[in-house]
Formats: structure tokens, sequence, C-alpha cells
């Protein structure tokens, strides 16, 4: 079967990464986290207060940044690096969460990152799962996937991934807050906004299993693989 690329992307929490994870596996692709890589940038600017109105201050911040995944068995997954420093658990705090989506509106921001993603897709056989990656960095990908899922199942699914890794003292209506604002920054920014590609799949997976939607996209894989 011939080696495609697969675009997922979507609203905030819609187990996109869920979904990218479970479909790399199958079928011995690499997964690309590319929300990761915002989020990283991110800890690194509020590591250094750095002004984000400043454009000077963000293009001289970004050539101090070198982001890397390193696989991590026990997961499944690659782990962020920053400068080197895993920052996988540190890139998931609310602080990053709640300052992610300004960052990922800088043009600087997003043509440094955009570069790193389509080299990573050069050799095909890679499932990204982000924002724009249907429409700005992958936009002759095979298989473009769009997904959506109710608000408050969201919310559920974030909070419950949130409490398992020992965050508890978060509320269901701060994650919400966060998750629409995220949402309403990501779709109206100015620079390859949250769209869904004319040419994308729209899946609501509101009411599937993992298993139930792993089956359909493992079945648009087989389709688009095979060149129909
Ligand atoms: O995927 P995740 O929720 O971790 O992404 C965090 C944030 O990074 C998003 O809310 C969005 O602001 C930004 N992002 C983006 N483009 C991508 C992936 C993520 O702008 N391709």
């Amino acid at each position: 079967m011939n080696k495609i690329v697969i675009a997922i992307d979507g609203y905030s929490s819609c187990g996109k990464s869920t979904m990218a994870k479970q479909l790399a596996k199958e079928l011995n692709y690499v997964f690309i986290d590319s929300g990761a890589m915002y989020r990283a940038i991110t800890l690194y600017f509020l590591r250094n207060n750095i002004n984000l109105n400043d454009s000077a201050v963000v293009e001289n911040a970004l050539q101090h940044i070198q982001l890397q995944f390193a696989y991590n068995i026990a997961e499944g997954k690659s782990d962020m690096l920053l400068n080197n420093e895993n920052v996988e658990a540190a890139i998931r705090s609310m602080d990053v969460s709640n300052n992610v989506s300004a960052v990922a509106a800088l043009e600087a921001v997003r043509t440094f990152a955009v570069a790193q993603q389509q080299q990573m897709g050069k050799a095909k056989g890679i499932v990204m799962d982000g924002r724009d990656i249907g429409t700005t960095v992958f936009p002759d990908a095979e298989l473009k996937i769009f997904v959506t899922a109710d608000v408050d199942t969201r919310v559920q699914r974030r909070l419950k991934e949130l409490h398992d890794k020992g965050n508890t003292d978060i509320s269901f209506e701060e994650v919400k807050q966060n998750l629409l604002s995220r949402d309403y920054i990501d779709s109206t920014r100015a620079i390859s906004p949250l769209r869904k590609a004319d040419d994308a799949v729209l899946l609501d997976n509101t009411n599937l299993t993992r298993e139930e939607q792993l089956n359909i996209v493992l079945n648009l894989v087989m389709e688009r693989a095979s060149g129909k």
C-alpha cells in the first residue's frame, strides 16, 4: 500500500491526537502533534517574558528555540523537546493552554512551525494533527479529516485527561472557557485560521467510540492509499 499524508484538523479537545496516534500505530506511520510545537514555543515565551506585540523580540526569541520530538515507547507517541529539555508535561499546563492561541496567531511563529512541519512530511507515511494541516501545511494531503464534537463532550474528555494526569483542581467551567476561547481565537485569526478544507471529510465523533472512529478512518485510508 502506498504511504500517504493524513491531515487531521478540528476544534480543541475533539480527540484529534488520540485518533492520529491510533492511526499511526495501525499503519506504522509517524505521528506528529503540531499543537505540541505551538505549546512549546508558548512555554519558552512565558518563561522568557516575551512581549508578543514586539515583532523584533518575537523573531529573536524564535532563533533561540529548537524543537524536537523524542519517541516515548511507554506512551506510544513522541514527547516534545524544547532546547533538549523534555517539556511534555509542562506544555499541558493551564498557563500554556491560556496563552497558546495568542502565540499561535503570530505570523513569525506560524512561519517557523509550518516550515518544520512540512519538512517532516516529505517522506509521507505521516499523520499530523492540528488546526491548519489540511489547509496550509499539507494542502495536497491524500486524506484530510476535520473532526468535531459537541462542546460539553469535549470538555468532559479534556477534564478526564487533566484529572488522569493529577490536575484535579480545574473545574468544568474553567476548561470550557479555555476551549471556547481557543476555538474563537484559532478560527478568527488572520493567518491560517482553523477551518475545514474543502476536500476534508467531516467527522463528528460525539457519539462514536474510539474503535468505531478508528474503523471509519482506516476505511478512508484504504480508499485513498489505493488511489480511489
Ligand atoms: O492541539 P492543541 O490543542 O494542543 O493545540 C494548542 C493550540 O496550538 C491551539 O489551540 C492553536 O492555537 C495552536 N495550533 C495551531 N495550529 C496547529 C496546531 C495547534 O494554531 N496546527
